[in-house]
């Protein structure tokens, strides 16, 4: 089973920035009311760009049980982030979550 729904520290340590084509309203996924505008060509999610960092879609407690609210819709970032990868491992660090063994290259 992924870690992930134990965790969700990721989600609570980066800014989620992401192209405004990923938007919802401009031919992509991302429901854009869930997302603020950076400038003419990136937006973020909600509660990414401020301390303490908590993505809006993000349900539960960090470290106990998490969900994201728009899982299947989430922007490239999040597909990106790989579970034992070092971003993975500091945000669980910054978390005191302990970090997950490092996955082979590929
Ligand atoms: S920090 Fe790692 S284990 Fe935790 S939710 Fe993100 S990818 Fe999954
Ligand atoms: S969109 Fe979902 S996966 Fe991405 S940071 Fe927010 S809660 Fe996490």
């Amino acid at each position: 089973m992924s870690q992930c729904q134990t965790c969700g520290a990721c989600c609570a340590a980066y800014r989620v920035q992401f192209s405004v084509y990923e938007l919802d309203d401009m031919g992509g996924a991302v429901p854009v009311t869930l997302t603020e505008t950076v400038n003419g060509s990136t937006c973020r999610m909600r509660g990414t760009g401020e301390v303490p960092i908590r993505c809006v879609a993000l349900s539960g407690s960090v470290g106990t049980g998490v969900s994201c609210a728009i899982y299947a819709l989430r922007p490239r970032p999040c597909t990106e982030l790989q579970e034992g990868s070092h971003a993975c491992n500091k945000a669980r660090q910054r978390h005191g979550l302990p970090p997950l063994d490092e996955r082979p290259e590929h």
